[in-house]
């Protein structure tokens, strides 16, 4: 007598959309989004604990980003969590981008950038696309935003809800995507909107009122790059690496990670990105989020550091995680179809 087959079973549950509560978004796992206000009131009170940072650094001179040759991306890091992004066919992207001084409410006041953005405003090439993680003050620059919009008028992409304080600016070019929503990019590009993580916040009162998340990103011709935004580690990444991998590159944060206690729940430390790079299935990671703003307490070469130490131990040659000089711009094949 045949054994009926063993039905098989799917190894994961298929991703969902985000969820919210109370109208406040909920991480991956279902847990309340970012620091509670006494954490906030206890990490100011701590503040005399970070680490100097120089008030100044030079960037090293890189050649001018060039496009990328066919099935090629070439991507130019231009400091924290920005990254220009090129195709052979097109679009080209920018990611998070800020150009200000100043990642904060204030024109005075809050982190001050300690070395120039890896490219002048005025040497981009034309901008078809912006991606933008979420609305934190050091990933979504309203300035930046304007200018890119005055002189490229590009589409901005982002988390649900985010597009009122957009339009607010006068940013009205803009689409709001769920986790796991596809959509269309210029040029035949496609890109989809994936977990993290994080929090959405522009003040102490509307935490997790807007959604955050990262981006895997399709160009016509083939081949897949991700960019994680902000994000604390969580069995999402695996989710990202099952559902919308392998990648040809993924951009990922090493850095604003101390002290852990408040740190973990929205941000990885160098260890955690590795362990993140390996449940992506990514071929190449280049490191971000930095050596740009102080924003936490570890010292300004402590990331990079920590990374070499993390893919020591995981058994992973250093050129596999790259940290990227400001301005540095790579060249990297795209096989993944
Ligand atoms: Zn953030």
């Amino acid at each position: 007598m045949n054994e009926p087959p063993i039905p098989r079973q799917p190894v994961r549950p298929p991703p969902k959309g985000s969820v919210r509560r109370d109208g406040l978004f909920l991480n991956p796992d279902g847990s309340r989004a970012g620091p509670t206000t006494a954490q906030i009131w206890r990490l100011m009170r701590e503040r005399s604990e970070r680490a100097a940072w120089p008030l100044w650094v030079e960037n090293p001179s890189f050649p001018a980003p060039a496009p990328p040759p066919e099935g090629h991306v070439a991507v130019t890091f231009l400091g924290h969590a920005s990254f220009l992004i090129r195709f052979h066919d097109g679009p080209t992207i920018v990611t998070d981008p800020i150009w200000s001084d100043r990642c904060s409410p204030f024109r005075f006041a809050g982190p001050k950038r300690v070395r120039a953005p890896g490219l002048a405003f005025e040497a981009l090439p034309r901008i078809d696309a912006v991606l933008l993680s979420h609305n934190h003050y050091d990933h979504c620059d309203i300035p930046s935003l304007q200018k890119l919009r005055d002189r490229f008028a590009p589409t901005i992409f982002t988390g649900l809800e985010v597009g009122k304080l957009l339009a607010r600016h006068g940013l009205k070019n803009v689409v709001e995507l769920d986790w796991w929503q596809e959509t269309a990019l210029p040029q035949g590009a496609s890109a989809t909107f994936l977990p993290a993580q994080h929090v959405g916040a522009r003040t102490l009162m509307d935490r997790g009122r807007t959604l955050w998340g990262g981006f895997a990103i399709r160009p016509a011709g083939g081949g897949r790059v991700y960019f994680t935004g902000d994000s604390a580690w969580g069995p999402h990444f695996e989710d990202i690496g099952h559902f919308a991998g392998p990648f040809d590159v993924a951009l990922l944060p090493i850095g604003a990670y101390e002290p852990r206690w408040f740190m973990q729940q929205v941000h990885m430390n160098p260890e955690e990105s590795v362990r993140a790079f390996q449940a992506l299935r990514a071929r190449q990671a280049l490191a971000m989020h930095f050596g740009t703003f102080q924003l936490t307490r570890e010292a300004i070469d402590e990331p990079a550091r920590a990374l070499g130490t993390a893919l020591a131990a995981a058994g992973i040659p250093e050129e596999d995680f790259v940290v990227p000089g400001c301005g540095q711009t790579f060249i990297l094949p795209l096989t993944v179809a």
